[in-house]
C-alpha cells in the first residue's frame, strides 16, 4: 500500500516506546498501555509524545526550590 507520502518509513506497524508492542501506524493511544504514542519514527518505534505535565512539573518544582533557597538564605 502507498499512500504517496513518505513519513511511515515504509513500516505497516508501529512499536509503543511505553510497553513495546506493536500497534496500528493509525493508533494515538497505545491499545495495551492507554499511553498516547505519536508517528512512527525511522527505527520503527512511535513517537513519545510531548508530556507538558512534566514539563509544568519540573518547572514547578524549580520555581518552589528557588523560592526555598530565596526564604532560607537571601529573605534577611
Ligand atoms: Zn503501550
Amino acid at each position: 500500500m502507498n499512500t504517496g507520502r513518505d513519513d511511515n518509513f515504509g513500516y505497516l506497524s508501529k512499536k509503543c516506546p511505553e510497553c513495546l508492542t506493536y500497534i496500528p501506524l493509525a493508533a494515538d493511544i497505545c491499545p495495551s498501555c492507554k499511553q498516547r504514542v505519536g508517528k512512527v519514527t525511522r527505527t520503527g518505534m512511535a513517537k513519545r509524545p510531548v508530556n507538558w505535565n512534566s514539563y509544568f512539573m519540573l518547572i514547578l518544582a524549580v520555581a518552589a526550590f528557588s523560592f526555598y533557597i530565596w526564604w532560607a538564605f537571601v529573605k534577611d
